[in-house]
């Protein structure tokens, strides 16, 4: 697979949600950088060489009023790529004006399937008007965390969005430093949704590639924030894989491959930007 230089920036920690499985605490799910950091941040991007594709989270993204008002225009100006991971709780307007803003730079739009918070069938109307307005190039998936105690109806729930023409996209329930242990039940049903050994596009499964060389922190970072950048978000979660931080000047990106290290890989894009050497 080759090679896509690939940021995830966490723009903000905000989110309007409050799911009961969210991976992020609330003590970290909130604050947002000021419009001078925005600024830096922008600067930042601006002086990187090559075309990066940016994905953007949060928390919530959309929630952060400097998202639609600086972010997105300013990342429009730029020459890299665009993906954004959100509860899609926007409404369609604001989403309007996201596509328009980035046009031909969207590459891939993430939208989080929260039933603690919106029925299935408004969720999918309003994915199939926002999709409508996506170039055939532009990805659009749907997430869906697979709680615990909710997974025996998600099966209906992916036929459902498979059925309206989406595609979608489970993801095991993580903890802090790996997988829930679903009881035997529920594990099965697990298995039933995602296939027995999925790869990194057709499911997240967090799956080890322990000793694998990575390209994580050369070719792919993760920055919060606050400006501060890490290798990868399992580095992160360790305290390892300082790269530095964007907004002081601080920043470097690692020389190369190394073998990872760690028993998870919990999230796909690193294994979805070939960052991973050896892996479908
Ligand atoms: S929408 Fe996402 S970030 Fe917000 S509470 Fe739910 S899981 Fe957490
Ligand atoms: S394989 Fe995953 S966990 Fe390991 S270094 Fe790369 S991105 Fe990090």
């Amino acid at each position: 697979m080759p090679r896509q230089p690939t940021i995830e920036w966490q723009t903000n920690g905000i989110c309007n949600y409050d799911c009961s499985y969210c991976i992020q605490s609330r003590q970290y799910r909130q604050g947002h950088p000021s419009d001078a950091d925005l600024e830096r941040f922008l600067g930042f991007f601006a002086g990187l060489p090559g075309v990066w594709e940016i994905k953007l989270s949060g928390g919530e993204p959309f929630a952060f009023r400097g998202f639609m008002e600086r972010v997105i225009p300013g990342l429009a100006k730029l020459p890299h790529r665009v993906s954004v991971l959100t509860n899609f709780s926007a409404p369609l307007g604001v989403l309007r004006r996201f596509v328009d803003l980035v046009g031909d730079k969207l590459e891939v739009v993430s939208a989080s399937l929260h039933l603690e918070y919106v029925e299935l069938e408004a969720f999918l109307e309003k994915a199939l008007v926002f999709r409508s307005w996506l170039r055939p190039e532009t990805a659009f998936v749907v997430n869906n965390v697979l709680a615990p105690g909710t997974v025996a109806d998600l099966a209906a729930v992916k036929a459902r969005t498979e059925a309206a023409g989406l595609k979608y996209f489970p993801q095991v329930m993580k903890t802090k430093r790996g997988v829930y242990a679903y009881d035997a039940t529920e594990a099965a049903l697990v298995k039933a949704l995602t296939g027995e050994r999925p790869t990194a596009r057709e499911a997240n499964v967090a799956p080890s590639y322990k000793g694998r060389r990575c390209w994580a922190g050369a070719a792919y970072f993760v920055v919060d924030q606050f400006g501060q950048a890490f290798r990868c978000r399992t580095a992160k979660r360790y305290g390892e894989g300082y790269l530095g931080n964007v907004l002081d000047g601080s920043f470097r990106l690692a020389a190369g491959p190394e073998a990872c290290r760690y028993d998870i890989c919990p999230c796909a894009v690193p294994a979805n930007r070939g960052m991973i050497e050896g892996i479908q």
